[in-house]
C-alpha cells in the first residue's frame, strides 16, 4: 500500500516511521511520503491561509495551493482521498478494514478553521473523497488524527503484525469490545488470574472470554451490542 500524507508539518508525521510502521515500511510491506503543502505556495511567505468570507475568526486554508498539491500527488490515478475533520462522519474500525484493501490512500491534513470547501468538492469528481472525524472534540490539526487513521490501517496488513490473529480477535472484529486479559504472574498485589485461563480448557476459556467481551460492551458500549445484526447473538449469548 502506497500512504501519501499533506500537511504543512511533515515533522509531526515521524512517528510513523517507528515501531510497527518503521519495520512495515523497511519490509516494503507500505510506502509512506509526507509532502509538506508549502511546497505549492508561490509567495515569499509561503502562505497556505487567508480570512474567510463572511467574516469570523481564523484563517481558511487556501484552494489554489490545495488544488496544486493533489493535482501533483495524486497525479493521473484516483487513490481515496481521505480529509479529517470533526465535522465528518466517525471513523471506525470498518473504514480501516476497509481502506487497508486500497492500494492508495492520500491525507489531507487541515489546520487553522479548515480547508477551503471547493478543494474537497473538486477532487471529489475525480476520486474517491472522505470526511472523516476521530471523534466528538477539536483538535489543532489534522496531523493527529492521520497518525491514528493509518496505525489502524496499517496493522491490518498482511505482515505488519507478528500474528495476524490478533487483529481478527481485537475489539470491534466481532462487534464487541474485547475482555481483559492476563500474564504471568498468576497472582499479583493478591489479585490472582481467573481460574479458567490456567485450566487449559479450550472451550471454557473461549466461553468465558466471549462473556467478558458481552459484559464489557454491554455496560461500556451499550450502541455497540444495539448495532449488532438480527441473529449475531446465541441464545447462550443471552443469558450472559
Ligand atoms: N473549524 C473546524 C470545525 O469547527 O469543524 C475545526 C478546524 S480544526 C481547528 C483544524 C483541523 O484539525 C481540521 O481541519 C482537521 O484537519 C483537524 N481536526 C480537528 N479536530 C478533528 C477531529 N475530531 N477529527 C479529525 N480531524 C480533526
Amino acid at each position: 500500500m502506497r500512504i501519501d500524507v499533506i500537511t504543512i508539518f511533515p515533522d509531526y508525521l515521524a512517528p510513523l516511521r517507528e515501531a510497527l510502521l518503521g519495520k512495515a515500511i523497511d519490509r516494503g510491506r507500505i510506502q509512506v511520503d509526507v509532502h509538506d503543502l508549502r511546497t505549492w505556495t508561490h509567495d515569499v511567505h509561503k502562505a497556505v491561509d487567508d480570512s474567510p468570507y463572511g467574516g469570523g475568526p481564523g484563517m481558511v486554508m487556501k484552494p489554489q495551493v490545495w488544488g496544486e498539491a493533489l493535482d501533483a500527488v495524486c497525479g493521473d490515478e484516483a487513490p481515496r482521498l481521505v480529509v479529517p475533520t470533526p465535522a465528518g462522519r466517525p471513523f471506525t474500525q470498518r473504514d480501516a478494514v476497509r481502506w487497508s484493501a486500497e492500494p492508495r490512500l492520500v491525507f489531507a491534513c487541515g489546520r487553522y478553521e479548515g480547508i477551503d470547501q471547493r478543494v474537497i468538492d473538486d477532487a471529489a469528481e475525480r476520486m474517491p473523497v472522505e470526511e472523516v472525524s476521530l471523534g466528538d472534540y477539536v483538535l489543532v490539526g489534522g496531523e493527529v488524527a492521520v497518525l491514528t487513521m493509518v496505525e489502524a490501517v496499517a496493522r491490518l496488513l498482511p505482515g505488519v503484525l507478528g500474528n495476524p490473529l490478533s487483529a481478527e480477535q481485537d475489539s470491534f472484529s466481532d462487534g464487541l469490545l474485547e475482555g481483559p486479559c492476563y500474564t504471568r504472574p498468576e497472582v499479583w498485589r493478591g489479585r490472582p488470574v481467573p481460574d479458567v485461563l490456567r485450566s487449559g480448557n479450550h472451550a471454557a476459556i473461549d466461553r468465558w472470554r466471549r462473556d467478558r467481551a458481552l459484559e464489557r460492551t454491554w455496560y461500556r458500549r451499550p450502541d455497540l451490542l444495539a448495532a449488532l445484526p438480527e441473529g449475531t447473538l446465541t441464545a447462550r449469548d443471552r443469558e450472559q
